[in-house]
C-alpha cells in the first residue's frame, strides 16, 4: 500500500492528530486507518475529495498547496483567481476591488477566471450540439469527480466531456499571449490558480487528460485571505473605477452547483453536489437510468466550489454573495460566440488524450487468489460483531475483515474479539 503524499492534496500532521476517527468514518473510499493512535492515509485509495480536511476538528489534516514564495523562480507571475474568491469578503466588496488588490500582491497580471468559464460554457454547448447520441454527457470541471469515475466507475469515462476546465484553458491562453506580447519564454511565466480546494493541486501535478498542466501551482484561498482583507481595508475605492470588471454573471455562477449549465440552452440537465450524492447519481448513470438527461454536472464539494475546504466564508453566505453578484453583472452571454466556435474547431478546448481507467486495487491481481481471499474475508466477517464502531482503527467491520485478509490487520484489533484467543 503506497504511503506517499507526493501526488496528493492532503497529509496528516501527526503532532496534531489525536486519533479521534472523525476523518476515518467520513472518508468515502475508506482510505484512512488509525494506527498507533494516529490517522494514516492509504493514498492508493484516496481520491482527494477533501472530506477529511473538512471533518477534522483539530486541523490535523493539512492541504498541500503552493506558497507565494514558490513563485519567486518565475520572471513573470500570473494569478487566476477562482470566482469563489469574490464570495469570501461580504457583499460590500466587489470583484473589481479583489482583482485590483491581487494585482498589487506581487503578480504581474491577474486574470478573471469567470471570463473563461463563460467561453467554456459555450464550448460545452457546441460539443453537445455535435454529439447527440451519447447521453448523459458528464462535466469534467471537478477533478475529484473525474478521478472518482476513473477509480470507481471506469465504464463511464466515455461520457466525460473531453473539454478542459476553465482554469486550464485560461492558463493555456495566457501563457501563449504573455509570451508573445512581452517576449518572455513560456517556462519563465508562472501561472497559479487561487483555489477553494486542494484537489486542483493534484490535477496540476497529475493531470488526467493532458501531458502537462498549463498551471504551475495552486494557492489556497484560505492562505491568501488575510492579506487580501487587510489590503481591501486600506484601498482607496476611487482608484478602482478603471479596473477591469468580470464579464458576466454566467462565469461567476460557475462557483455554485448548477452554475455550469445555467447559461446553456439545454434544460434537460441535472446538477449534483457532495460526495455521497455524486456517488449515488453515478451509480444511476451506470445502471442506465439517465439516458434522457443531456448533461450531468457533479461537484464534489457541498453546494459546489463555494463549499470547498480551503474557503473561509460559510458556504451559504458565499452563495448569497454570488447570487447578488449574478444580479449585478447580469446573466446575458457576453462571450464572442464566433471566437469560441473557431477555437473549438482548432481543438483549443479538447483533451489531449482520453482518461485511462484506474480501478482501486482488488484483494489480489490473480483471480484465483482473489477468490480465495474473498472467501477468507467472508469467514472473518462472521467472527466480527458488525457494530462498525471504528475502535479497531478501520472504518467498519467489512474493511477490517479485508485488512485481515490482506495481512495488514489482526482479528485481535477488534475490541470485541480480544481475549477470544482461538479466533486470532
Ligand atoms: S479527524 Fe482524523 S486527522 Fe483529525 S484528529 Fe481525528 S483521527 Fe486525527
Ligand atoms: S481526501 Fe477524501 S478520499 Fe482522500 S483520505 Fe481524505 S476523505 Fe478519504
Amino acid at each position: 500500500m503506497t504511503t506517499t503524499s507526493r501526488y496528493h492534496s492532503i497529509k496528516i500532521n501527526k503532532k496534531k492528530c489525536i486519533g479521534c476517527i472523525h476523518c476515518m468514518k467520513g472518508c468515502p473510499t475508506r482510505a484512512i486507518r488509525i494506527r498507533n493512535g494516529k490517522a494514516v492515509i492509504q493514498y492508493q485509495k484516496c481520491i482527494d475529495c477533501g472530506e477529511c480536511l473538512r471533518l477534522c476538528p483539530y486541523d490535523a489534516v493539512e492541504p498541500i498547496t503552493t506558497l507565494q514564495a514558490d513563485l519567486k523562480r518565475f520572471a513573470y507571475k500570473v494569478a487566476i483567481p477562482s470566482p469563489v474568491l469574490y464570495s469570501q469578503f461580504g457583499t460590500q466588496t466587489t470583484p473589481a476591488e479583489i482583482l485590483h488588490v491581487l494585482q498589487h500582491m506581487g503578480f504581474d497580471h491577474v486574470y478573471d477566471e469567470a471570463r473563461m468559464c463563460e467561453m467554456v460554457s459555450t464550448a460545452i454547448e457546441i460539443y453537445l450540439d455535435g454529439h447527440k447520441t451519447t447521453r448523459p454527457i458528464i462535466s469534467s470541471t471537478c477533478p475529484v469527480v473525474v478521478r472518482l469515475i476513473q477509480r470507481l466507475f471506469p465504464s463511464l469515462r466515455k461520457l466525460i466531456i473531453p473539454i478542459e476546465p476553465p482554469r486550464e484553458m485560461a492558463a493555456k491562453n495566457l501563457r501563449r499571449e504573455i509570451s508573445q506580447r512581452h517576449k518572455i519564454a513560456p517556462e519563465d511565466i508562472g501561472i497559479i490558480h487561487i483555489t477553494p480546494c486542494a484537489a486542483k493541486m493534484v490535477s496540476i501535478n497529475r493531470p488526467l487528460s493532458m501531458k502537462r498542466s498549463y498551471l504551475d501551482g495552486a494557492i489556497s484561498i484560505h492562505d491568501i485571505y488575510n492579506e487580501i482583507m487587510m489590503r481591501i481595508k486600506k484601498t482607496n475605492r476611487s482608484l478602482l473605477l478603471d479596473t477591469e470588471r468580470p464579464v458576466s454573471g454566467i462565469g461567476i455562477g460557475w462557483t455554485m452547483s448548477g452554475g455550469e449549465i445555467r447559461g446553456m440552452k439545454y434544460h434537460n440537465t441535472i446538477s449534483v453536489s457532495g460526495v455521497l450524492d455524486t456517488i449515488r447519481i453515478l451509480e444511476d448513470v451506470e445502471a442506465g437510468k439517465l439516458k434522457d438527461i443531456e448533461y450531468l454536472e457533479c461537484l464534489i464539494c457541498p453546494e459546489g466550489c463555494i463549499g470547498g475546504p480551503l474557503t473561509v466564508e460559510n458556504r451559504f453566505i458565499a452563495q448569497s454573495t454570488i447570487n447578488r453578484l449574478k444580479r449585478v453583472y447580469g446573466e446575458k452571454k457576453t462571450v464572442d460566440v464566433r471566437t469560441v466556435h473557431r477555437l473549438f474547431k482548432e481543438k483549443f478546448f479538447s483533451f489531449e488524450h482520453s482518461i485511462e481507467p484506474k480501478p482501486f486495487p482488488g484483494l489480489d491481481a490473480d483471480r484465483a487468489e482473489a477468490i480465495k481471499m474473498l472467501n477468507m474475508k467472508e469467514n472473518i466477517m462472521k467472527k466480527l460483531p458488525g457494530k462498525d464502531c471504528g475502535a479497531c482503527g478501520a472504518p467498519d467491520c467489512a474493511t477490517l475483515a479485508e485488512d485481515i485478509a490482506l495481512g495488514v490487520a489482526n482479528l485481535n484489533d477488534c475490541v470485541f474479539c480480544k481475549g477470544d484467543r482461538h479466533d486470532k
